[in-house]
């Protein structure tokens, strides 16, 4: 008979190990497999177990690892090393976590959305924790927004105000229990308490404030309430004048507000839903999903106004779902808390000062936020997800590479929509959104959220990337963070940034790519904005093959924010446009005198930037159109044209005009000028984005056929626009060539910063 040998190994995992009921499951399946050992986490993110046992026990044991955790872990590696030394252990421990820190690459896990046992919990009158809003267990609750630092234990997260009663610890020391070592764990007890008050900060008394707020929102009431990464500015979604006195205090004219809905079930009662759509809108990470409004949408229109679509989301957290216990509402408002240009509020004084003046009521809770985190924006073309915001349910969870890269970089992004990434070996982290960095207080939160990202990696960084644009914030901080760490700087082309992106992420060594967006820095100082590049990793660059015809941007920023100035300067080379200008008159703030400059300027043809932007040119079809005169938010004219042309089709059926690489946009402007009568202004706006799309990819096909390459990807923030990707997509297939679009990365300036980190890590040599 052959005696079975005892084996002694250390296992070190890296990955989303931490916060996701990791150690009581390795706790269960080594039990189960007879081990003896410990587990514990570590303060690189990871978790390191010893184990003893027989070969075929512990070969069980790693198979289960495997095969059996939960969905929410994410295993990257497993090292195993056969220690020496006898039998030592009695039994199977989770041991107190350890600060070390070895191993780079494991993160935490993002929030995530309640549970459905936790919910069930939340309605049942015989729980302990019935109708307590912050329910969480080992499988849900916030995890980013709570952590101070590694390792994942209570005592450095914002929980460690809150000291677990005696009934929660029987649960959090119970390996048979689903809370244990959940560090979230609370009760009514001891979690944290929430109430409410006026908008001077006056505690309401109130025994039921949670469901209180639900009826005063009904009443239409306009309420901050404090969630899980940060404030929420709620008001009903079927009232006008709540949302008219918010729009008016908020500034925000026409800016479309995110909401909540009850249930999915009240959600298809103004929305359509596809299953792909339902699913996500219900998964752990409840995303904002762009919907179309149905035939029968009965919402108010100042929620989306102008807009085919809306940003709904389902609730997340139990208090939440307790918000529509008392009233018969479909939807709230919740659109993120922030003052203009600032990120959004996460503190109870801040909000306080900042909000106390736009709303009637706060619904706090006294748990801190160590860092906020938006919610996340998604939109579905037809299949595809493509995100247009990509916060709270993702970061900081990695986008896997296939390749690893060269060297560790941070990239800090651009200017608008922004966020920030680590990239280390085929690991990409981008961070929560942060938002537009044009001032001290964003330029803050960048570079606090860089480093928190940094820390929560363990990440070595050799390498800053950031944009060209000599004068960007972002730029400027990315100098300052070479300066002073010793790191190398390098600064990547916005549009260039945004095709190897697509390159990377799809692993693709050579590519044409489509880039259109509204602004990027050129190489030539000159702004770009409808381009198409060719890249190979061989050549490690890029070359401008072609691009949309230049136009003037009269004004530079205002032409950005009145279209009209820009439709002037495209039509003035063809036609007389002072009639049309002056009846038009009342769309600039300055009337009469404003359009005789902008002419006079024209005619002159001195001080006139040019500009190759999508963006513009969109945004001149949509004032032709009389669908959008003011900018008043990042791609207003060019959303409302497209939801304009969701219900048009091709009537123009313009033939591409292409000379010396370079797309005609004055002749279709001019025809769609001069048609404005006698067609609908869906079918104007749909044949507008027919041309763009067909002669953009018209011209990257021939570029990819000269250049023999096989691969035409289309990125930039007019890749959110499904009419544009959809109709290139068929061009390019029909010509037998790949199609590529971003699928875990946004095509907006939110992706700006992947796109960065990796010409950094993968593409400098
Ligand atoms: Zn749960
Ligand atoms: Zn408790
Ligand atoms: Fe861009």
């Amino acid at each position: 008979m052959k005696r079975w040998k005892s084996l002694r190994i250390k296992i070190n995992i890296t990955g989303i190990v931490q916060g996701v009921g990791f150690r009581p499951f390795v706790y269960r399946m080594a039990v189960k497999n007879g081990l003896k050992g410990y587990v514990r986490n570590r303060g690189d993110a990871g978790v390191e177990i010893l184990i003893e046992g027989t070969k075929n026990d512990i070969e069980n044991f790693l198979k289960d690892l495997r095969e059996k955790k939960s969905p929410l872990a994410q295993i990257h590696d497993i090292i195993t090393t056969k220690l020496e030394g006898k039998n030592e252990y009695e039994k199977f421990t989770i041991y107190k976590s350890s600060s070390e820190t070895e191993l780079p690459g494991s993160v935490i896990p993002p929030d995530i959305a309640i549970c459905n046992d936790c919910l069930r919990e939340l309605r049942d009158p015989k729980d302990p924790r019935y109708e307590y809003f912050f329910i969480t267990c080992t499988d849900c609750g916030p995890r980013f927004t709570i952590i101070e630092k590694l390792p994942y234990d209570r005592e450095n997260t914002t929980m460690q105000d809150f000291p677990m009663c005696d009934f929660c610890r029987t649960e959090y020391t119970d390996p048979l229990n689903r809370r244990f070592h959940a560090q979230t764990v609370a009760c009514p007890r001891c979690g944290p308490k929430v109430y409410l008050t006026t908008q001077k900060g006056e505690l309401i008394k109130h025994e039921d404030p949670i469901r209180e707020v639900g009826k005063l929102l009904s009443e239409g009431f306009v309420i901050a309430i404090k969630g899980y990464g940060g404030f929420h500015v709620a008001t009903s979604t079927t009232k006008d004048a709540p949302l008219i006195r918010l729009r008016k205090v908020k500034h925000r004219s026409e800016k479309p507000f995110a909401i909540m809905a009850r249930s999915l079930e009240a959600v298809k009662t103004f929305a359509e839903v596809s299953g792909k759509e339902a699913e996500l809108l219900a998964s752990y990470i409840r995303p904002i999903i762009l919907l179309n409004k149905s035939e029968g949408y009965y919402l108010s229109d100042l929620i989306a106004p102008a807009l085919h679509n809306v940003g709904v989301m389902l609730p997340y957290t139990g208090l939440h779902y307790m918000l529509f216990d008392k009233v018969d509402e479909p939807a709230f408002v919740m659109t993120s808390a922030n003052p203009p240009n600032q990120p959004i509020v996460k503190d109870n004084e801040e909000a306080l000062k900042t909000l106390g003046a736009t709303v009637d009521y706060f619904l706090f809770h006294n748990r801190q936020i160590a860092h906020r985190c938006d919610d996340s924006v998604i939109r579905m073309h037809d299949k595809d997800l493509v995100f247009i915001r990509r916060s709270r349910g993702y970061a900081p969870a990695p986008i896997m590479l296939k390749e690893k890269a060269k060297r560790c970089v941070a990239g800090l992004g651009g200017e608008l929509n922004n966020t920030a990434c680590i990239l280390l070996g085929n690991k990409a982290f981008i961070s929560q959104h942060i938002g537009d960095v044009e001032n001290i207080e964003t330029r803050d939160f960048l570079e606090d959220a860089t480093k928190h990202l940094i820390n929560l990696t363990n990440s070595k960084v050799e390498t800053v990337a950031c944009d060209l644009h000599p004068k960007f914030t972002t730029t400027n901080l990315a100098h300052d963070l070479a300066n002073e760490n010793g790191w190398q700087l390098v600064q990547v082309q916005h549009h260039y940034a945004h095709v190897a992106a697509l390159m990377v992420e799809h692993d693709v060594k050579e590519i044409v790519g489509i880039c259109c967006d509204g602004y990027g820095y050129g190489i030539d100082g000159e702004a770009w904005g409808g381009e198409i590049l060719l890249c190979t990793r061989e050549s490690s660059g890029f070359e401008r093959v072609a691009h949309l015809e230049k136009q003037p941007l009269i004004g530079g920023d205002l032409a950005t924010r009145y279209p009209l100035r820009t439709t002037a300067g495209i039509l003035y080379k063809k036609v007389n446009v002072e009639d049309w200008l002056l009846q038009n008159k009342e769309h600039f703030p300055h009337g009469e005198s404003e359009i005789q400059i902008v002419l006079h300027q024209l005619e002159k043809g001195h001080n006139i930037i040019g500009t190759t932007s999508c963006g513009r040119v969109l945004d001149a079809v949509a004032a032709v159109l009389g669908i959008c005169f003011e900018r008043t938010y990042e791609g207003e004219p060019a959303m409302k044209l497209e939801s304009t042309a969701i219900k048009g089709k091709d009537i123009l059926k313009l033939k591409p005009t292409i000379k010396s690489n370079t797309l005609d946009t004055t002749q279709m402007l001019l025809e769609i000028f001069e048609k404005r009568k006698k067609y609908s202004k869906a079918d104007l706006a749909y044949s507008a984005h027919a041309y763009l799309a067909q002669g953009l990819a018209k011209l990257a096909i021939e570029k990819a056929k000269e250049n023999n390459v096989k691969t035409i990807g289309f990125s930039g923030g007019a890749a959110c626009n499904e009419i544009l990707t959809l109709t290139m997509q068929k061009t390019i297939e029909a010509a037998g060539l790949q199609f590529l679009i971003h699928k875990a990365v946004p095509p907006g300036d939110g992706g700006l910063s992947f796109g960065q980190a990796v010409v950094g890590g993968f593409f400098q040599l």
